[in-house]
């Protein structure tokens, strides 16, 4: 299988299990060798059907840009792959118990796509991928991490992950840009 193939097959099993959820699962290039991974859709993005196209996308848009890098340049995905809502149709936080749920094909898509550097944006994003610890003590760090068996089948792969901030975040607050940008400078470097 190639990787639209593999990427197909996990979006299947996705809509499969959630028939009736308005899905939203990535865009940019499953060729990349970055990987971008939020938290859950929101209102803008149900509507238009992809990752990070309101306000937030577009503060992460415009930072990458400044660094020399396109959208393109990137896979964009999130941990949840639908909005979760509240009863009167409020964007929710993901619970742990939605964030475990999809831990099984956010580890596939990652596979999958094979990337060298994923980038973590916030709290929920480390808790998809397993990663322990607060944002506080992450932030700004670049681990190792140890992710699904890589496809050469030489056993599990080993990823670099750069943690940041999620981009709402800077929005709710703007002293956390300069960081925010400083971090993702750090991508040319660990790409190279
Ligand atoms: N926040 C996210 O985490 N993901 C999106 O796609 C949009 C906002």
């Amino acid at each position: 299988m190639d990787k639209n193939q593999k990427l197909k097959y996990i979006f299947d099993a996705i809509r499969k299990a959630y028939p009736e959820k308005t899905l939203v699962f990535n865009d940019g290039s499953p060729d990349a060798d970055i990987m971008i991974i939020g938290e859950a859709p929101g209102a803008d993005e149900e509507r238009l059907g992809k990752p990070f196209v309101g306000r937030a996308g577009k503060l992460l848009n415009s930072t990458l840009e400044m660094l020399g890098w396109q959208r393109s340049d990137f896979y964009i995905t999130n941990v949840m792959k639908y909005r979760p809502r509240d009863a009167i149709g409020g964007t929710l936080t993901p619970s742990p118990q939605e964030i475990e749920k999809f831990r099984p094909a956010m580890e596939k898509e990652i596979e999958a796509v094979d990337p060298k550097l994923i980038i973590v944006l916030g709290r929920i994003a480390m808790a998809g991928l397993g990663i322990e610890g607060t944002m506080a003590e992450n932030r700004g760090k670049v681990l190792e991490w140890s992710g699904p068996p890589s496809p050469s089948g030489s056993g599990r792969a080993r990823r670099k992950i750069l943690i940041t901030y999620h981009p709402a975040a800077i929005l709710r607050n703007i002293n956390w840009e300069a960081v925010f940008r400083e971090d993702l400078a750090k991508i040319a470097e660990l790409t190279k």
